[in-house]
């Protein structure tokens, strides 16, 4: 299971969870490769060229199917045609988390702070359409400024050097950062939901904060090489359902603040049906946010 961004992130993360437990319902142990950089899409292209007999599948967001249609001027893969939909892994909220000692408290104060200081300020993600380059690329065009973007292969490495204090911020997924933030290392700001997180009592929404209308939310998905055959996606999307189904596993992804597939959503084509959807949602409000193509 090729999981685009590097281990210990967000992706990965999940790719884990999913991937033990679908493991025991196929008999047969699913191993996680890591294959970070270029915003996911080294990993994706590696997963969509791959022989299509079952024994490669895809863990991704979709930033790397969706969002960087608009952030690149051409893609190594067509993520309508070169993939097979297996079904939808969780939808996860988004949190904006600021280094320790950074001199703010509010997202108020935050705002004024990284406008007042636009030429030193640095924001962390995990390449050109990344998940987290999504959530800062609208959050920064939202408050309007321009501030130094610092790449990493996955927001795993990204959240150590934030922990270290080496850059300012980052938009990255709950399930990543919760711990550090509860830990005391860096501190949260506002989520990137229209409610509240349970898991962040005391952190507001950015909607509510002053980013009136900011909302994203990152679904990652199950895909496999186009050709796969279809008792193929049938067999592997029936481990999917049965992991998603499974108590334990669905009380950790709520731990995680992972929200959990509906039977629906975990179908190959609900899969189709919310990539097709993102890519009319976030290829206009990415191109609308005058974010240039590389
Ligand atoms: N999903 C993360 C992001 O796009 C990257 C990762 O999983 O490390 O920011």
């Amino acid at each position: 299971m090729i999981v685009p961004f590097a281990a210990g992130g967000p992706t990965d993360a999940l790719a884990r969870v999913l991937g033990a437990r679908m493991s025991e319902a196929l008999g047969q142990q699913i191993v996680v490769e890591n294959i970070g950089g270029a915003g996911g899409t080294i990993g994706v292209s590696k997963a969509a060229k791959a022989t299509p007999d079952g024994y490669t599948l895809l863990f991704t967001h979709m930033g790397t199917l969706a969002v960087n249609i608009a952030l690149y001027k051409s893609l190594p893969y067509d993520s309508l045609k070169d993939l097979e939909p297996i079904g939808l892994g969780g939808t996860n909220p988004m949190v904006l988390v600021v280094k320790k000692d950074l001199p703010v408290k509010t997202f108020a104060e935050f705002q004024a702070y990284v406008k007042a200081n636009q030429k030193k300020v640095q924001y962390g993600m995990a390449g050109i359409g990344a998940a987290s380059h999504l959530g800062g690329l609208l959050l920064n065009s939202m408050m309007q400024v321009e501030v130094l973007e610092i790449p990493y292969k996955g927001t795993a490495p990204a959240l150590n050097d934030l922990v270290s204090g080496q850059f300012d911020y980052m938009v990255d997924q709950a399930v990543n950062v919760l711990s550090q933030i509860q830990a005391g290392n860096i501190r949260a700001l506002g989520v990137s939901t229209l409610k509240p997180l349970p898991q962040l009592p005391g952190v507001p929404t950015l909607d509510s904060a002053g980013l009136k209308g900011y909302e994203v939310t990152i679904w990652n998905g199950l895909f496999a090489p186009r050709g796969t055959p279809k008792e193929v996606i049938a067999k592997v999307n029936q481990a999917l359902v049965t992991t998603l189904g499974d108590d334990k596993i669905r009380a950790r992804l709520t731990e995680l603040a992972v929200d959990v597939p509906t039977a629906q959503e975990a179908t190959p084509q609900g899969l189709r049906d919310l990539l097709k959807a993102s890519i009319d949602k976030w290829v206009p409000a990415v191109k609308a946010a005058g974010v240039k193509p590389e």
